[in-house]
C-alpha cells in the first residue's frame, strides 16, 4: 500500500519514519510530489488543520495521505501557542524565537501556571475525501530555560510529567515512546488496515 506523508517539516517526517519503522523510500514524501499546493493552516483546531493537510494531498496525488497537526498548549497562556505553534513569534520565526517568545510571555504571568501539554492529530485522508483521525497528548511543563539539542520546535524547553529532562535532553527513543505523536502514530498503527478494509465501515 502506498501512503504520502503530507508534510515537508523534515524532523516530523523522520520521527513518522522512524516510530512506523518505514523504510526510507515508502512511502512517499511531499517531496515526491514538487507540485503538489502549499496547503494555509487557517484552522481553529488542529484537525481541523490537518483534515485540509491530508486531504488536499490525497486529492492532488491520488493516493492515501497522512497529514500530522501539532503543537504546544500552555494552561498559563490560555492555551497558547496551540494552532500557531509553528509561527508564535511571526510567520517566518525559527524555533528559538518561537521558545523565546513564549519564556519572555510566561516571565511576564509569574504566577501563572506552568503546565502544559503536546497534542498531536493525525488525519488519514482518502482520494474521495474519506478521513479518520488518531490523537495523542503527552502532560508536561516549560522548564525556566532551554536544555538540549535533540528533536526540533519546543523539545527544549517541554519537561514530561514524571521526568526532569526536557524532552531535548532525551534520546529519541526515548521521546517517541511517550510524545503525543508517538502516541497517536501507535493508535494509527493499530487501526490502519481498517481504513483500508472495504468490509469495515469503521473510521475513528
Ligand atoms: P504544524 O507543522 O503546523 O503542525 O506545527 C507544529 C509546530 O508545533 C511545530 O513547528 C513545533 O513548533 C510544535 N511542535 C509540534 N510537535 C512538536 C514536537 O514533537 N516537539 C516540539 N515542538 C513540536
Amino acid at each position: 500500500m502506498k501512503l504520502v506523508i503530507a508534510t515537508r517539516n523534515r524532523k516530523k517526517m523522520e520521527e513518522i519514519r522512524r516510530i512506523l519503522a518505514l523504510p526510507e523510500n515508502d512511502p512517499f514524501s511531499l517531496d515526491d510530489f514538487p507540485g503538489c499546493p502549499e496547503v494555509v493552516e487557517d484552522g481553529l483546531t488542529f484537525t481541523e488543520n490537518a483534515d485540509k493537510k491530508a486531504l488536499a494531498v490525497a486529492r492532488f496525488t491520488n493516493l492515501p495521505a497522512l497529514a500530522d497537526d501539532s503543537g504546544l498548549v500552555v494552561d498559563g497562556l490560555d492555551g497558547a501557542p496551540g494552532v500557531f505553534s509553528a509561527r508564535y513569534a511571526g510567520d517566518e520565526a525559527s524555533d528559538a524565537q518561537n521558545v523565546a517568545k513564549l519564556l519572555d510571555e510566561l516571565a511576564a504571568r509569574p504566577q501563572a501556571p506552568r503546565s502544559a501539554r503536546f497534542e498531536c492529530v493525525l488525519s488519514l485522508a482518502d482520494p474521495n475525501g474519506r478521513t479518520a483521525h488518531f490523537t495523542g497528548t503527552v502532560e508536561g511543563r516549560i522548564a525556566d530555560q532551554p536544555m538540549g539539542h535533540n528533536g526540533f520546535g519546543y523539545d527544549p524547553i517541554f519537561i514530561p510529567l514524571g521526568h526532569d529532562l526536557t524532552f531535548a535532553l532525551m534520546p529519541a527513543a526515548d521521546k517517541d515512546a511517550m510524545s503525543h505523536r508517538g502516541r497517536a502514530l501507535a493508535a494509527l498503527a493499530k487501526n490502519i488496515h481498517k481504513f483500508f478494509d472495504p468490509n469495515n465501515n469503521l473510521v475513528p
